[in-house]
């Protein structure tokens, strides 16, 4: 796999510098500070203290929250009517946000340093489709909805955040950018996070995804995927009369055995999946068109390269096969095309990198284990473009992601708040002077 080029000296020096001046001064040129004692740095500040111990005060607000977003539907491209609601309750916060024009919900805490941006942010879509039932029910400690965890949690958690920075009047070094975005899940294609890296790419230092439940991952990999449309037209005709005529769905078949021969490494680890075919009008005629759909995985940028050209050869090939074999051309040959769906660049972080030392030091702080992990989250557009980028739970349990059962249990969310918070504090820093 192509690694991300590692992390620049300059946007060190640049963290080092945040961190220094968010201690109290001591003399003209104090010396480095270890990133262990970064968050033992942090929760030595009153007002670092007063926003870790608003979680616990306000938890049933917090729970309020997640159901009310929870059920307003949010299916992929109808974000609007939930970031609508998400703006309403900024505003009620006395605050101020705006939509982008890609319908991204921002709002702006305004860092010492202005020229130096940390974005986080939660997705406001769900992959349900209009229509699905959303409305949270309760059993025993459980809520139980489409979407709950994934990702009422990291809206809910977001909007906390911002409160409780509010509350302790907590002025950060960095700027810090939250974000609700759009269009993470499937065919959204990260569209939302797209728009936000080219929106700040020039003063983005790092980026913290709030996505699910949980506390026990970071998402440092970036799973690189393509999704693919292969279709073949010809000019179709009779089971009979027209036999020998060449046929898509037999040239998909001959292209498709050939495709699903090609061989994969197991390191990195590749896969392929054709998990769509459509075409055909009835069993006795000729077929004018068949299409699949493709779904190629790598923790390798080079194998998936390799992977989308074996399809096009495989296909082309099929086709080829299929015409070869055919005793009947007069009415033209087949046409077949490959495109491009969707794609996911991959990317990873440095384990040396100081968005992840910061991660570490809040788990520390908060009595946590986490293991990374290799996925496909928001965080793939700034870690395939070199930019420091996470994906983590926002605390409490949840499963049943993407299906109907999905649920949520808020148990233990507050240590999952914490340490989203400390993580961003930690590499925002955090300004001597207060937030008016
Ligand atoms: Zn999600």
């Amino acid at each position: 796999m192509k690694l991300q080029p590692l992390r620049k000296p300059a946007v060190k020096r640049v963290l080092v510098c945040a961190i220094l001046l968010s201690m109290p001064v001591r003399s003209a040129a104090p010396p480095p500070v270890p990133q262990q004692n970064l968050t033992a740095r942090l929760s030595d500040n009153p007002r670092v203290r007063a926003a870790l111990d608003w979680f616990a005060s306000n938890l049933s607000w917090i729970n309020e929250q997640q159901v009310r977003f929870t059920e307003i539907p949010a299916p992929p491209f109808q974000e609007a009517a939930r970031a609508a609601s998400v703006q309403k309750a900024i505003a009620d916060l006395g605050l101020g946000s705006q939509m982008d024009n890609v319908g991204n919900l921002l709002a702006e805490l305004r860092g010492v340093n202005d020229k130096e941006v940390v974005l986080v942010s939660a997705h406001l879509d769900t992959v349900f489709p209009a229509g699905t039932e959303v409305k949270v029910r309760h059993e025993g400690s459980r809520w139980l909805a489409p979407g709950v965890s994934d990702n009422g949690t990291g809206i809910a958690a977001l909007l906390a955040l911002l409160r409780a920075i509010q509350f302790a009047h907590l002025k950060p070094q960095r700027t810090i950018i939250f974000a609700w975005n759009v269009g993470e899940e499937g065919e959204g294609n990260l569209r939302g996070m797209r728009e936000l890296v080219e929106a700040y790419r020039s003063r983005l230092k790092a980026v913290v995804v709030l996505d699910g439940s949980g506390t026990d991952h970071v998402t440092t990999k970036a799973l690189a995927s393509r999704r693919l449309e292969a279709s073949i037209t010809g000019p179709g005709g009779h089971s009979w009369s027209d036999f020998g005529m060449p046929n898509p769905i037999n040239a998909m078949v001959r292209g498709s055995v050939r495709f699903i021969n090609t061989k994969t490494p197991v390191n990195p680890r590749t896969t392929f999946n054709i998990g769509q075919i459509e075409g055909g009008t009835s069993v006795n005629s000729i077929p004018h068109a068949v299409s699949i759909k493709v779904d190629i995985r790598s923790e390798s940028e080079d194998e998936l390269t390799r992977l989308e050209s074996a399809l096009r050869e495989c296909i082309a090939a099929g086709v080829r096969d299929e015409m070869d074999s055919s005793r009947d051309r007069s009415r033209g040959p087949l046409e077949w095309k490959v495109e491009l769906l969707g794609r996911r660049p991959g990317g990873e972080l440095s384990p040396e990198s100081p968005l992840l030392a910061a991660l570490r030091a809040a788990d520390e702080y908060v009595g946590n284990q986490s293991r990374i992990e290799r996925s496909s989250t928001d965080a793939n557009i700034p870690l395939s473009q070199g930019i420091d980028g996470i994906s983590i739970g926002a605390g409490g349990g949840g499963g049943g992601a993407h299906s109907l059962q999905e649920w949520y249990d808020p148990a233990g969310r507050e240590l999952g708040l914490k340490r989203a918070l400390l993580t961003v504090l930690g590499i925002s820093g955090v300004a001597e002077e207060k937030l008016q």
